[in-house]
């Protein structure tokens, strides 16, 4: 039976997409019969072919392309691939980011600025440029974390920070676009295996996320995948009414009564 998520057809933009939630969201839509464009960013190690490669398995189109979230330009030329190949720009998903640690007698300006930029002003910079072409009845979601979203996370305060902005730029914008349809929410994961939480310097690494599973209520980190299909229900005609909210996808991490 045919799906009536509305899927079918539409065109998305996922920056993030060479690696971890944007590259397994890319897969995700193409299994719903919706093409995308992703982003790679060129001083990262991720090959994006293989982005490509797991979308057309599955059917799919994907453009892969270089951008820098920090370059309005470079998420311009995203919003305009998806015109210029697809003939149209329905859903903009905002997975690129970095985590970086530095306690605070070594939050410098450099160290605040660079991980805003990228983590909160590039979800801006995103939104605002596939704004100018989006199909008037699209959606945009934005990854933010439990680290701002809903707890605070030792030497990660710049992190925290940018995750947190995350939730007011999406809630503002949810009221800004929403006369023409637009639909703007965020997910907020918890612990979710990729190459960002495998890296032990930054983050949990692979010894931390195993220990920290057993405190979880599911009993494990969760996989990308399992995240990449709560931003594609975000974007379908299932939470159509659904707009300026939070969901978070953690296995229940957040609601546990502290032991
Ligand atoms: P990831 O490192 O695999 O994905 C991040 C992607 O962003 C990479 O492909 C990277 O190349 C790209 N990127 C980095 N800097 C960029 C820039 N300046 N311009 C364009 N692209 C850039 O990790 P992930 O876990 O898939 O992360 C996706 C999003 O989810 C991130 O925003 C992350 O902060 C957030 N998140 C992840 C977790 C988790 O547990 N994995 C938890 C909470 C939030």
């Amino acid at each position: 039976m045919a799906s009536d998520d509305g899927l079918q057809g539409k065109v998305a933009v996922i920056t993030g997409g060479a690696s971890g939630i944007g590259q397994a969201l890319a897969v995700a839509y193409a299994r719903a019969g919706a093409n995308s464009v992703v982003n790679y960013f060129p001083g990262d190690d991720h090959d994006v072919q293989e982005t490509v490669r797991a979308v057309e398995a599955e059917g799919g189109k994907c453009i892969s392309l270089p951008a820098d979230v920090s370059s309005e330009d470079d998420c311009r030329a995203m919003a305009q691939a998806a015109i210029k190949e697809f003939g149209r720009l329905d859903i903009a998903v905002a997975a690129a980011g970095i985590l970086r640690r530095n306690p605070l007698s070594e939050m410098d300006d450099e160290a605040w600025n660079s991980m805003l930029d990228v983590d909160l002003n590039g979800v801006l910079r995103t939104f605002k440029t596939v704004a100018e072409v989006m199909t008037d009845g699209g959606a945009m979601v934005a990854t933010s974390s439990i680290a701002g979203g809903v707890y605070g996370w030792e030497e990660h305060a710049h992190y925290a920070a940018a995750k947190s902005g995350v939730l007011g730029l999406c809630r503002s914008l949810a009221v800004e676009l929403g006369p023409r349809g637009i639909r703007v929410n965020s997910v907020i994961p918890g612990l979710i295996e990729s190459p960002q939480s495998l890296d032990a310097k930054n983050s949990l690494g692979k010894e931390g996320l195993d220990a920290a599973g057993s405190g979880i209520p599911l009993g494990r980190v969760g996989s990308v995948d399992e995240c990449a299909r709560a931003i594609r229900f975000l974007t379908s005609d299932d939470s159509s009414y659904v707009t300026g909210q939070q969901l978070i996808v953690d296995g229940g991490l957040t609601v546990r009564w502290p032991s």
